[in-house]
């Protein structure tokens, strides 16, 4: 285990954990003093049987973390105090995915251009001012104002897996093609998954974010927003995703892979290391 290196392991309790999470879970701690997040601001999804669910199976797994666990929905004056910070940078949206799709003028859905943040918006609500926000609006990050702001062309960022020796970098037209307006605050949830994580991050102290690699492109967003805030970068690890035998990722839905189905089948978690090589 590395020093003082501190990490995480942030589920969603939307469904069971799966081999995949396991093999998540089991690499932040062995990186570092793990700490556990609950990842609830989908209050629609969220249910607190599985949030029960994540604590049983982890110990089962052997692993232990410090009390009491972070949970987002206990943070939202945290995520608040982060939108008005970046209030200069941002605006309110009304555009739902068919305004979208008809100002891309995507001839079908398939086409339509989508990055780490869903589909790349094409700025059509930009000029709306913050204080004429609706109950119903998203917010979005202006990219442009953002990185004025910063007086940066780039954002880039090193990982401890891919590439160990380059950074990874998105120039500002990069970042605009392939990410765009980020939202920042998500209809009726008073943030969103972005800001969330780099609120969090910071506020847990993390210094190695261990996670998949269906992540990566998300962590050039959380860089920009880590900028923004003025908070520190930590060392990012994007690992491996565990696939079922058809080569597919493994998903929540996936219940057949769920961890307490194996252990009711009176699968060791000695058992579950090995069949994720770990
Ligand atoms: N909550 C996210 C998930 O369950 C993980 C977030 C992260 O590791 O940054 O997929």
């Amino acid at each position: 285990m590395a020093g003082g290196t501190v990490t995480r392991f942030a589920p969603s309790p939307t469904g069971l954990l799966h081999l995949g999470h396991a093999f998540s879970a089991l690499t932040a701690a062995t990186h570092g003093r793990f700490h556990l997040r609950i990842e609830d601001i989908d209050r629609e999804r969220c249910k607190p049987e599985y949030e029960t669910a994540i604590f049983e199976d982890l110990a089962w797994l052997g692993l232990d973390w410090p009390r009491p666990v972070m949970r987002q929905s206990d943070r939202l004056p945290a995520y608040r105090a982060a939108l008005e910070r970046l209030a200069p940078l941002s605006y309110p949206c009304r555009c739902r995915r068919g305004d979208i799709r008809a100002a891309l003028s995507a001839p079908q859905e398939s086409s339509l251009p989508a990055g780490p943040d869903g589909l790349i918006y094409p700025g059509t609500c930009r000029r709306r001012d913050l204080r004429d926000a609706g109950p119903d609006d998203v917010i979005r990050l202006d990219l442009d104002r953002a990185f004025d702001a910063l007086g940066l062309g780039k954002i880039g960022f090193r990982d401890k897996g891919i590439m160990p020796d380059q950074d990874h970098v998105l120039t500002r037209a990069q970042f605009h093609e392939g990410i765009g307006d980020v939202i920042l605050a998500r209809r009726g949830m008073g943030t969103s998954y972005h800001l969330a994580v780099v609120v969090d991050d910071a506020a847990q102290g993390i210094t190695l974010v261990t996670r998949g690699k269906d992540l990566f492109d998300s962590t050039f967003i959380h860089v920009l927003l880590q900028r923004l805030l003025d908070v520190p970068t930590p060392a990012y690890l994007h690992h491996r995703l565990i696939r079922d035998d058809a080569g597919k990722r493994l998903a929540k839905r996936d219940d057949a892979r769920a961890l307490r189905h194996y252990r009711e089948e009176g699968a060791t978690p000695a058992d579950i290391r090995r069949m994720i090589g770990f």
